[in-house]
């Protein structure tokens, strides 16, 4: 079946004699093979969005439908490479053809020759139904890849493959009710614009730890969650990008890039590879997918881009692995989208965005949550969203920050003059927050210590009280403030300067255990306590301000996880021992 190109604008072409085609069905386009995608039909014509350049195509050129709509493929291989928003092998490419993409280039998206050990886990005879692990494949040394059968399907295992095999060959055969016999390779494929189904969606409450303090103290993300970071330039995007792939707590991490500029994706490509996995040792790179549009791939390559990297991530997921899926910058694809749109001659909305922006989102992040996979035996996998969006100017009143501040439930607030004042992670407490955290708080009083919860609300209780006080002191002056709020203000600063500030840099502080962050807070939050009670126990405001212990208390973060329990619990001495010294000493004085 094929049409007639009738228009071309840009990214967007329309084509007539359509009539048969589908909606999202993917289309070659002139006899260059671009590949295209349908995303709008009205009678025979069909407007279709092209992920390569359409520099020369012209009218009187074939389309040609291939049938089926933009899909992934999904098996071994996926780990450690490095896509394009519609899985084209950028890598792969890059050595066909050097550092251009050509035109119309003809790469499978997964290795066909490579050879992967498979090990049976069905048996012939077995009764197995779609998600179940037929076998096994060792991708990496960080990853088992589970090769299920595909969602829908259902039989009897007639023959199991055990040995080497490419993802094409059959390496089992499966006979269904009506007694047929399918062949079946380690290789599926997903329409991409398809959430790939599953058993149940369970609620999220368990937090994904990623070490950072100021994010699993004040604003911890669920597994399963979805958050949002703004980030404007030089606010700290990139290191805490880096930081949340390295140290959260999920198997894999897949990473879609819409560079702004074309250098800041080559930034990542060179980056995410160098990283080390502090788990394995490994590069970062053992279980992670790279996703990667630069800024001279077409448009619409990006509006695909999240929708590729979503549904590996829930591939993944199937298998019962914890995901995390690193989307920067939604704001960049929200633009892919608006360019679409406007030559769609759609009503525009806000800003030239399209009307449906906001649902577009919704449907993206909607994709994250933990689920009780499809398939006989219970795994339960997770997708977690982390969205990066860069409002220009910052400001984030505009269109896409707003629809995302919707849909997430996470907000990490960078914050520019934060980062201009050297306080690392940057992450705004007074306009950040986590919709997680009465939730998850079960969890840290279980699972950490049951006064966490308490810990953590007197804390965020200080900082407001700093964030007032500090307006009275802009007015009158610090010595305008009684003792018990100068006291207050102390604590705010010892919070923020020995606990929220984070250096990703240094070996130890880089990552911190929930139990040492409970431990650090509980330190600061005892200081506090005590301090207002020593004020009424007539003990001068100056000594309890420079009171050593204070000092010691801000290099607690550079204690080794392994040394933890026992200088924690001097600390807690030494503090005890000042703090009745001081008492002593205001009594005798009273
Ligand atoms: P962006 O990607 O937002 O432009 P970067 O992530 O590159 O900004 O951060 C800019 C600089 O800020 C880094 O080079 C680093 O020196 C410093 N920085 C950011 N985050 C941290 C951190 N957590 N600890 C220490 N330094 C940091």
């Amino acid at each position: 079946m094929s049409g007639t190109i009738i228009k071309v604008s840009g990214p967007l072409i329309v084509a007539e004699g359509m009539g048969d085609v589908h909606l999202y069905d993917v289309v070659r386009v002139s006899k260059q093979h671009l590949i295209g995608e349908v995303i709008e039909l009205r009678g025979d014509k069909a407007s279709i969005q092209v992920y390569e350049e359409t520099a020369g195509l012209g009218p009187g050129e074939p389309v040609e439908t291939t049938g089926a709509p933009l899909s992934v493929e999904l098996a071994p291989g996926l780990i450690e490479s490095i896509f394009d928003g519609i899985q084209r092998p950028l890598t792969e490419i890059y050595k066909i053809a050097g550092d251009r993409i050509t035109r119309g280039i003809d790469v499978p998206k997964l290795d066909r020759k490579k050879k992967w050990e498979f090990v049976p886990v069905a048996k012939v005879g077995d009764e197995v139904i779609g998600g179940d692990v037929i076998g096994t494949v060792q991708e990496t040394p960080a990853v088992l890849h589970k090769i299920m059968l595909p969602p829908r399907k259902s039989g009897t295992v007639e023959w199991i493959y055990s040995g080497e095999a490419t993802i094409t060959e059959p390496v089992y055969k499966i006979k269904d009710k009506e007694g047929n016999v399918t062949e079946y390779p380690m290789l599926q494929t997903w329409p991409v614009r398809v959430a790939r189904p599953y058993k149940d969606k369970l609620a999220p409450d368990e937090p994904m730890v990623t070490g950072q303090r100021v994010i699993d103290t004040l604003f911890p993300i669920a597994k399963g969650g979805v958050a949002a970071v703004p980030g404007p330039f030089g606010s700290g995007k990139t290191v805490i990008q880096h930081q949340l792939a390295k140290w959260a707590d999920a198997d894999i991490i897949i990473y879609v890039g819409c560079g702004e500029r074309g250098n800041e994706m080559t930034d990542v490509l060179n980056e995410f590879p160098a990283l080390k996995d502090p788990r394995t040792g490994l590069p970062l790179m053992k279980r992670t997918v790279l996703i990667a549009n630069t800024s001279d791939m077409p448009v619409a390559a990006r509006e695909a881009s999240i929708y590729t990297g979503i549904t590996l991530a829930e591939y993944f997921r199937d298998m019962g692995y914890k995901v995390a899926i690193m989307a920067d910058s939604t704001s960049r694809w929200a633009e892919a989208l608006r360019e679409m749109s406007s030559r769609l001659e759609e009503m525009p909305g806000e800003e030239g965005y399209p009307a449906y922006l906001a649902s577009r989102l919704a449907e993206f992040y909607e994709r994250a949550g933990v689920v009780d996979c499809i398939g006989k035996e219970k795994r339960v996998g997770a997708v977690s969203a982390i969205g990066a969006v860069s409002p220009p100017g910052g400001d984030i009143s505009e269109p896409v920050s707003q629809a995302t501040l919707r849909i997430v439930k996470v907000f990490w607030c960078l914050s520019a003059s934060l980062a201009y004042a050297r306080h690392f992670p940057a992450i705004d407490w007074l306009q950040s927050y986590s919709l997680y955290s009465d939730r998850l708080k079960t969890y840290f009083n279980s699972a950490v210590a049951p006064d966490w919860g308490e810990l953590v609300g007197k804390t965020m209780g200080i900082l407001q009280e700093e964030a007032s006080l500090n307006e009275i002191v802009r007015l009158v002056g610090i010595d305008a403030l009684g003792f018990k709020d100068r006291i207050t203000m102390e604590c705010a600063r010892s919070i923020r300067e020995d606990y929220l500030h984070q250096n990703s840099f240094d070996d130890v502080d880089t990552y911190t255990s929930l139990n040492k962050q409970y431990n650090m807070l509980k330190l600061i939050i005892t200081w506090y306590d005590k301090a207002l009670a020593a004020l009424g126990q007539h003990v001068q405001l100056d000594k309890l301000i420079d009171m050593p212990i204070r000092e010691h208390i801000g290099r607690a973060k550079y204690i080794p996880e392994k040394e933890e329990k026992e200088k924690f619990a001097a600390l807690s001495k030494e503090m005890d021992k000042a703090f009745s010294d001081l008492t002593e000493e205001g009594e005798a004085n009273a």
